[in-house]
C-alpha cells in the first residue's frame, strides 16, 4: 500500500475523533486572543500523544513539536483557532452555545483537522524524516495572531524550513482542493479619514464648508484609483464602507468620518493605491478649503505561495485525492495573516472545498448560516500530515 493511502486510511479511521473535536470547538467558540478552552483541549491531546508542548505562545496559541531527527529540517503546519462576533442562525445539534460568538469561518474545522493530523503523524512517525511543528494560532480574524506567535519565536528552536496552512472554502465543492503558486490572497489595509469642514445652517451653505460634499467628491475620486491608475491586468480594491456626518436635516455638520479598506495582490499595487489615496485626499480637500487627515494602516501582507513548497503540496494533494480534484484557484482579495509566516519562511496556503448544496455548507464565510461539510475533515487531516511527510522527504 502506498504511503499516501496509509495516511488517508489513518485519517479516515479518525473521522469520529475529528468530527467530535470540531463540534466541541464549534459549540464553544472563542474570540481572538480568548482561545483558552480551545488551546487547553489542543494542548491536552498533543501532550497525551507525546508531542513537546508549548502553551501561551502569541498569548493564547499552542505549539506541538514532534522530534524524529534533530539533524534534519523541521516543517510547520498551521491551524487558526478563533471565532467571530456573530450570532449563529443555523439550527444544528452543535450550534454555538455562546450568544453572539460563532465559528463562521471554519477555524473550528482547521483546529480539529490539525489535531487529527497530529494523531496520524504520531501513528506514522516512522515515515517522518525530520521534525514536525504544529502551530495552533489565535486571532487570525484580527490579523494579529501570526505576528504575535512569530514574536514569541514560533519559527525558531528548531528553525522552521517550510510551513503549510489550510483553509476550508465553502465556495469550492466538497473534496476539491485548490493549490496555487504565487499570490493567493491580498495585502490588506485600513482607511480612516476625518474631513474637517465648517458647520452652519442648512439654508446658508455659502457660510459653511460642507464636509458631506467634500466626502462625496473624495469617495467618487477614489474610484478612479482602480479604474485609472492600476493596470487592467493587476488587481486592487478601494472600498469606502462607512461615512458618518451630521444628524439634522437643516444642519451642515462640522466634520465627516470615513472608513474603508484597500487591497492588492502585490506590494507594488498596494503602495500605488496608498500614494493615490493620499494625493487625491490632499488635493480635493485643499480645493474645497477643508482640512482632512487621512490614516492608512497596513494590515496583512499578501499571501504569496512559494514555488518549491507549492510543488510539494500539489504533488501530495494529488496523490491523496487524485489530480482531477486539484485545481488552481483564482486569487481572492480576502486577507490572511498566514502571510506573515510566508514573509519569513517558504510555504504554501492550501484551500479545501467544503461546499455542498444538499448539506447547506455552501454559504459564504462570515455568514450566520455558515457550516462545513464534515465528511471533508479527514481529508484535511490527511493533507496536513502527508504534505509534511512529503516536504521532509524533499528538503
Ligand atoms: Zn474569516
Ligand atoms: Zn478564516
Amino acid at each position: 500500500m502506498s504511503l499516501s493511502q496509509k495516511v488517508l486510511n489513518e485519517a479516515l479511521s479518525l473521522r469520529d475523533f475529528i468530527v467530535n473535536a470540531r463540534r466541541e470547538f464549534h459549540m464553544y467558540p472563542e474570540l481572538a486572543f480568548q482561545e483558552k478552552r480551545t488551546s487547553e483541549k489542543v494542548a491536552e491531546v498533543l501532550e497525551k500523544l507525546g508531542f513537546q508542548v508549548r502553551r501561551n505562545v502569541g498569548k493564547t496559541g499552542v505549539v506541538g513539536l514532534l522530534v524524529r531527527n534533530p539533524n534534519r529540517p523541521t516543517v510547520a503546519l498551521r491551524a487558526d483557532m478563533d471565532a467571530l462576533p456573530l450570532q449563529e442562525l443555523k439550527e444544528t445539534p452543535y450550534k454555538s452555545k455562546v450568544p453572539g460568538v460563532m465559528h463562521a469561518c471554519g477555524h473550528d474545522a482547521h483546529t480539529a483537522m490539525l489535531l487529527g493530523a497530529a494523531v496520524v503523524l504520531f501513528r506514522l512517525k516512522d515515515y517522518i524524516n525530520g521534525n514536525v511543528k504544529l502551530i495552533f494560532q489565535p486571532a487570525e480574524e484580527v490579523g494579529q495572531g501570526a505576528p504575535e506567535m512569530i514574536k514569541d519565536g514560533v519559527l525558531e528552536d528548531p528553525p522552521v524550513s517550510a510551513i503549510f496552512g489550510l483553509h476550508v472554502w465553502s465556495y469550492l465543492s466538497s473534496g476539491v482542493v485548490g493549490v496555487r503558486e504565487g499570490p493567493l490572497l491580498a495585502a490588506t489595509g485600513e482607511i480612516e479619514l476625518k474631513v474637517k469642514g465648517k458647520g452652519g445652517h442648512g439654508a446658508h451653505p455659502e457660510q459653511t464648508i460642507d464636509p458631506v460634499v467634500v466626502s462625496a467628491y473624495l469617495v467618487t475620486a477614489y474610484q478612479t484609483i482602480v479604474s485609472r491608475n492600476i493596470s487592467a491586468l493587476d488587481s486592487g480594491v478601494v472600498t469606502i464602507s462607512s461615512i458618518k456626518a451630521g444628524e439634522a436635516f437643516n444642519v451642515i455638520p462640522e466634520e465627516a468620518f470615513l472608513k474603508g479598506t484597500y487591497r492588492a495582490l502585490t506590494f507594488e499595487v498596494k503602495n500605488l493605491i496608498k500614494k493615490r489615496l493620499q494625493e487625491l485626499t490632499d488635493n480635493i480637500c485643499r480645493a474645497f478649503n477643508s482640512e482632512c487627515s487621512l490614516k492608512l494602516t497596513d494590515s496583512t501582507p499578501p499571501t504569496i505561495n512559494h514555488p518549491l513548497t507549492t510543488k510539494i503540496a500539489y504533488e501530495a494533494v494529488s496523490e491523496l485525492v487524485g489530480k482531477e480534484k486539484v485545481l488552481t484557484p483564482t486569487p481572492s482579495m480576502g486577507g490572511e495573516d498566514f502571510a506573515y509566516y510566508l514573509e519569513k519562511v517558504p510555504g504554501t496556503f492550501i484551500i479545501l472545498g467544503t461546499g455542498n448544496k444538499d448539506k447547506e455548507t455552501d454559504k459564504p464565510h462570515h455568514n450566520p448560516y455558515f457550516d462545513v461539510d464534515e465528511d471533508v475533515l479527514p481529508i484535511g487531516s490527511a493533507i496536513y500530515a502527508y504534505t509534511a511527510i512529503k516536504a521532509l522527504e524533499k528538503l
